[in-house]
């Protein structure tokens, strides 16, 4: 058993003062695989000192230089892809077929910010076009400092990848702190800073839970900017605390997303789309389109469709090659799913599937794929982000009433809709409130498109050179030429 009572400052793994430990689970065989520490402030002191010390040789280093890093990075991910997507399926529980994305999907950020460092420089001191006479002016643009960035469990590798990699484009030097709860994938990011000869103190990692690390790192005077993934709640508390000496915060927190299913839609791909953005990861997707809306004429053979494909998913141990869907990742997640299982109990919920219509395997964190129909625009699973395998689906009338229906939510991060005619598709998704419209497909994310979302669910955007620009200062050279 592996026993992680260390920090990673400064290219090496320091014991930390913490005492307290936690405990690292597998949520398919539900043993223990590892221990990690649960760090406390005085970790957060010494990564941010180290992330300090780093800054300024980093940042005169230059794009072009950086770049060879994240390459590096990129390169060494892909030689342990294999290994990395079986700790990602034990550790998160997620299907093995499903850990590739987590995989290619942060080694293509990686490269695309490579790329991106190297656009930096050479755009780096450009002319201001203007009409003042005899005035030079000149932009560059700089490294917002040093940075703290906190993640969530979902989806280990890309979340982090996602801020990662545009800080270190962007010249930053980092204090990262994965999930407590699956920390074991990112372990590997410490081992590659060293191995690519990442200058010490560029790249920090710090183990423990929200108490221990992340509100001390987020209070942190010496971060000078914050990337948060995760809940709202918790990135509020980490937006106050930020409040306090004025530093920059990025929020990509929670989803409740639409689906749209046109009157035009072939009902097969409808159901095959529908599937894949909501059971996909057994549900735990920020972006997941938790709320179909159909159009009645398809409402009942799009029900039929579904329930057949939901009878077909094959749940188990998420390393077995035919395995569909994994377990919850922590016996946590599964009790939240249960409680709103337990509210659609009480709210009278028809649920066209559900766990009273199959056996779950006999271990696991397992949660049943289940479809709930004609549900009430006031109940709380159309309201809230469930973040589990739960689809909640209600007919409409027209696109207006879907397009309302769809608008009318306080998160905005993601929607679909499916319809025969590409066009029509694409006018709906103009009309949608979303930071992502997928017109039939699902779940497609580019290194070069922004990700994040309207309303509650974040401030700013990450990926392309939006994810860039929030790394980077911009400053203003002027005088006579
Ligand atoms: P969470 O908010 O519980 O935890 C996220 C991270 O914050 C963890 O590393 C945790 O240790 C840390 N944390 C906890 N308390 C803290 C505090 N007081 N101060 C600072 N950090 C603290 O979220 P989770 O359960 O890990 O992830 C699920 C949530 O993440 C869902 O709401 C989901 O929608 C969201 N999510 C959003 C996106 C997106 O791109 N918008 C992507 C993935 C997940």
């Amino acid at each position: 058993m592996q026993r992680l009572d260390h920090q990673f400052i400064d290219n090496r793994w320091i014991a930390s003062r913490s005492e307290r430990r936690l405990p690292v689970i597998d949520p398919y065989r539900q043993t223990r695989l590892a221990e990690i520490t649960a760090g406390d402030a005085s970790d957060v002191d010494a990564a941010v000192a180290a992330a300090q010390r780093a800054l300024p040789a980093w940042q005169a280093l230059g794009g072009e230089r950086r770049a060879g890093y994240l390459e590096a990075f990129a390169d060494a991910l892909e030689r342990r892809r294999e290994t990395l997507m079986r700790l990602s399926a034990s550790n998160n529980g997620k299907a093995l077929a499903e850990t590739a994305i987590d995989m290619d999907d942060a080694i293509a950020c990686y490269r695309y910010y490579a790329d991106q460092a190297r656009a930096l420089e050479s755009r780096q001191g450009r002319r201001v076009e203007h009409a003042l006479d005899g005035i030079e002016a000149r932009i560059y643009e700089d490294p917002a400092g040093v940075v703290g960035l906190i993640t969530p469990w979902n989806f280990p590798l890309v979340t982090s990848a996602w801020k990662i990699a545009p800080a270190l484009a962007a010249g930053c030097t980092l204090v990262f702190k994965p999930s407590e709860v699956v920390p074991l994938p990112e372990l590997a990011l410490a081992e590659i800073a060293v191995e690519t000869g990442l200058p010490p103190g560029v790249f920090n990692l710090l183990l423990g839970d929200g108490a221990g690390i992340g509100a001390p790192l987020s209070a942190h005077p010496g971060i000078d900017k914050l990337s948060f993934t995760g809940s709202n709640a918790v990135g509020e508390a980490v937006m106050r605390a930020a409040a306090t000496g004025s530093r920059g915060v990025s929020l990509e927190l929670g989803g409740k997303s639409p689906i749209l299913v046109l009157d035009d839609a072939d009902i097969d791909s409808a159901a095959d789309w529908v599937m894949a953005g909501i059971f996909f990861n057994s549900g735990q997707i920020c972006s997941a389109t938790s709320r179909l809306l159909v159009h009645h004429s398809l409402a009942e053979a799009l029900y039929a469709a579904l329930a057949r494909r939901i009878d077909a998913i094959r749940l188990g141990d998420p390393l077995a090659d035919d395995t569909d869907m994994g377990p919850m990742t922590s016996a946590r997640q599964r009790e939240a799913v249960e409680r709103y299982l337990a509210i659609a109990k009480e709210e009278g919920l028809d649920a066209v599937r559900d766990a009273r219509h199959r056996e779950l395997p006999a271990q696991g964190e397992f949660v049943a794929p289940t479809l709930y129909r004609d549900v009430p625009l006031t109940s709380r699973l159309w309201c809230e982000e469930i973040f589990g395998p739960v689809l909640c689906a209600r007919s409409v009338a027209d696109d207006a009433e879907a397009i309302a229906l769809a608008n009318a939510c306080e998160f905005g991060l993601a929607a679909t809709v499916i319809s025969g005619d590409a066009e029509r598709a694409r006018r709906v998704g103009r009309a949608l409130r979303a930071g992502s419209v997928w017109f039939n497909s699902e779940q497609l994310v580019l290194p070069e498109a922004g990700w994040g979302g309207f309303g509650r669910s974040g401030i700013g955007r990450e990926l392309g050179p939006w994810g860039l620009a929030g790394y980077l200062e911009i400053k203003h050279l002027i005088g006579p030429a």
